[in-house]
């Protein structure tokens, strides 16, 4: 029998993959590697999870057992892959040498912070970057009763998300970030603003333009020392401050990687014959896209590909969609800083339109009841990858 496909990654991209290439191909020995807990989960629903009380086994929707049975597949689970050897097409996994027929790199990224967490406050200090990240926050969150201080650090997606779900659970919120207004880099700022009342309104203590100095332990909390001098208490602290793609497998195959993350082609391979690449590690034809319509994409192309038809990835112009349902968001970043934003509408309900030099929409922004407009642009705003 031939050398197995293996996946190296169980989110949604290397499950996705798996999915799609079991149902081009019934025969095909697949086995996926992961170094966390396997179970096939929805990694967006992290950041809705604190309104509802929604316990980890429900975020859960399938054990690795029963994605194994599903599929057909072979599934080892707490298990990192150390290294690549493609001169031998082997994987090392500690002493033990893997041969593989094809590679798949899906190894997602992971939390990056600008400062270090010193020993005495790290019992207080978390990242949600994957359900067993979620069970240790919820755990700890339980411990502090029912309305816990969480301060957060950085307002991108991830840290407006979970600033807005754990308000909703009653939670007490503060919000610290250097930039002036919240989602700066994808909401121009009069649609920020927007954004940063409603948080308030919902009980968020904003610090924004202010950036964390460092963290320090008091007694049975965490204080926040901020470049300015101010201090918050807090009993927890949740770091939101940008993922990094994991590239440290694909390096030591001698793989290009950029921050970006790893180099590929429109047919997801990697300089590489045999290894390919998908989702949030994956610099695609020089974009990396980190959300789950583009991953989508690529692990139909990729299945494609892999069983022998050989299809290059397209990225349409799919805007995201911010959950925060105190100010409803919808955003679809231009490629490049545009030449304007022509921003229209009143109150809460702004749409900004992110033009080029000759008036063409080259993405937008919309908050409020503008949000419904999102189809209607994204139908004339260019598309990610042609
Ligand atoms: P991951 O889910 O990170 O999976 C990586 C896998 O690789 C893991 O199984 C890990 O264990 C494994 N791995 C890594 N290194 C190794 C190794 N050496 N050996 C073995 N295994 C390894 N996107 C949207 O489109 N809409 C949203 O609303 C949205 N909300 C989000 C909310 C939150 C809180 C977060 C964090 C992200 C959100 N995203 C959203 C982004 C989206 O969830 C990600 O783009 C997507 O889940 C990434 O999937 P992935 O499979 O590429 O990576």
């Amino acid at each position: 029998m031939s050398d197995p496909l293996i996946i190296v990654g169980s989110g949604m991209a290397g499950l996705g993959l798996a999915r799609q290439v079991r149902a081009r191909d019934a025969r095909r020995a697949i086995t996926l590697i992961t170094a966390d807990s396997g179970d096939d989960y929805s990694k967006p629903l992290l950041s809705t999870g604190f309104a509802k009380g929604m316990p980890p086994e429900r975020l859960a929707m399938r054990s690795p057992i029963d994605v194994a049975e599903a599929l057909q597949i072979t599934m080892r689970t707490h298990t990192r892959v150390d290294a690549i050897d493609h001169r031998t097409r082997t994987l090392a996994i500690g002493a033990e040498n893997l041969p593989y027929g094809d590679l798949v790199l899906a190894t997602g990224a992971a939390p990056s912070a600008p400062f270090t967490v010193a020993d005495e406050v790290r019992d207080r200090v978390f990242t949600i970057n994957d359900l067993d990240d979620y069970r240790r926050f919820q755990a700890a969150l339980s411990r502090h009763g029912a309305a816990a201080r969480v301060a957060i650090v950085g307002a991108g997606l991830v840290g407006c998300e979970f600033a807005d779900d754990l308000l909703a659970g009653g939670h007490r919120v503060a919000l610290v970030a250097p930039e002036q207004t919240p989602l700066a880099r994808l909401l121009p700022p009069p649609l920020g603003q927007v954004l940063g009342t409603a948080l308030g309104k919902a009980g968020a203590d904003l610090r924004l333009g202010r950036s964390l100095a460092h963290l320090r332990r008091d007694d049975e909390a965490v204080s926040l020392v901020l470049d300015d001098g101010e201090v918050l208490s807090a009993d927890l602290v949740l770091i939101a401050t940008g993922l990094s793609p994991r590239t440290a497998l694909a390096d030591t195959a001698g793989l290009a990687v950029s921050e970006a993350g790893i180099q590929t082609d429109r047919y997801l391979a990697t300089a590489q014959p045999d290894i390919h690449a998908l989702g949030d590690c994956a610099c695609v034809a020089g974009l990396n896209a980190m959300y789950v319509q583009p991953l989508q994409a690529s692990a139909k192309a990729l299945a494609a590909t892999l069983t022998g038809t050989p299809t290059p990835v397209a990225y349409g112009a799919w805007p995201v969609l911010v959950k925060t349902p105190s100010c409803p968001v919808v955003a679809l970043p231009p490629h490049q800083a545009p030449a304007r934003w022509r921003i229209e509408g009143e109150g809460d309900d702004l749409s900004a339109l992110a033009e080029d030099e000759n008036g063409h929409l080259q993405g937008f922004a919309l908050t409020g009841a503008c949000v419904r407009r999102k189809v209607e642009l994204a139908r004339v705003a260019p598309p990610l990858l042609p």
